[in-house]
């Protein structure tokens, strides 16, 4: 993977340490939590998977990412929620402060982020929901077909995909894109996402999936494996970033890595199992009296507006041609 001037920054001490100590051949888990209350970018440098990848000397070491969608910088400081698993990882290794999503804080543009180390304008991914005036298509969330299509995801690199060319197999689990070849090539696995509200048991199965990682590392089936879990985000999106459910998601996902660290310790994996848990932006309610509604309506002539998707901080209107804009 090319290094260049507009890889993103966020927390490169914290991966020279995790390059470093994998390097040496020690264990390292690493915790990332997300936070709203920060805004302001930095220069950018390097990339965690990357540099695990590119320059450890041990390979029996493994790899295993948590994206836990919409975990606000807050959230696991409730004292509403009684955490195991999540105290328990930052304990054993080390815990970011917070992360400062890139903007727009949604969930693809952070998401592609996270995997390629760039900024929305140089990953391609500058919304959810977007549309290509040259080919004329809307990109809409998976399980939407238009998601798949590979013009959407080629413009950058996915570390799944650094790591096939570099011979490491990976397994990607429900995180969105794992169906997509990506500059000629998909992930050893793929389990293409599925969406939350058609999931019954989603923290069970994420539990089992976590196991049967486990049993594929011990099997050598692979070392780097992506799962993506999607109950916060859409506890808080449904109820509020307050609510009870939202919190009970909390509780489920620190329920599951307390239960992937019992694994790993009676195994005796501690020594080659790695694990890093990221968010990719928080959220906040929309009866804030921070949050301020713009009616477009009330700027802008709604005969002049051909397309407007999104909603919430940042929204895409497209004019008619004739305003020239
Ligand atoms: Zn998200």
């Amino acid at each position: 993977m090319a290094l260049g001037n507009n890889f993103l920054p966020n927390h490169l001490e914290l991966y020279d340490r995790a390059s470093t100590f994998l390097s040496d051949g020690i264990p390292v888990n690493v915790v990332y939590i997300d936070n709203q209350k920060a805004s302001v970018r930095e220069p950018q440098k390097g990339l965690i998977g990357a540099r695990i990848f590119q320059e450890q000397k041990n390979p029996t070491q493994k790899l295993i990412v948590i994206l836990a969608d919409g975990i606000r910088w807050d959230y696991l400081d409730d004292p509403d929620v009684k955490l195991k698993g999540f105290p328990r990882l930052a304990n054993n290794g080390v815990k970011a402060e917070y992360l400062i999503p890139i903007y727009p804080s949604n969930s693809y543009p952070n998401w592609y982020s996270i995997l390629t180390g760039l900024y929305a304008e140089n990953h391609g991914f500058v919304e959810n929901v977007m549309y290509d005036s040259e080919r004329k298509e809307l990109f809409l969330m998976s399980p939407h077909p238009n998601a798949s299509h590979e013009h959407w995801w080629n413009e950058a690199e996915p570390i799944w995909i650094t790591a096939e060319k570099r011979g490491v197999r990976s397994a990607v689990y429900w995180w969105d894109g794992c169906q997509v070849e990506i500059k000629g090539k998909t992930p050893t696995v793929c389990e293409p996402y599925f969406p939350y509200w058609f999931w019954t048991n989603v923290n069970q199965d994420t539990k089992n999936k976590l196991i049967h990682v486990l049993n594929d590392f011990q099997e050598d089936k692979y070392r780097l494996s992506l799962m993506y879990y999607e109950a916060v985000d859409a506890m808080g999106h449904t109820y509020g970033p307050k609510s009870k459910q939202c919190k009970q998601s909390v509780q489920d996902i620190d329920n599951i890595v307390n239960t992937l660290l019992d694994e790993i310790s009676s195994r005796k994996l501690k020594d080659e199992v790695n694990i890093i848990i990221i968010s990719d932006h928080g959220m906040t309610s929309s009866k804030s009296p921070k949050v301020k509604a713009i009616n477009v309506s009330t700027v802008l002539d709604p005969n002049d507006i051909v397309k407007m998707l999104n909603k919430g901080a940042a929204t895409y209107i497209r004019q008619r041609d004739k305003l020239k804009l």
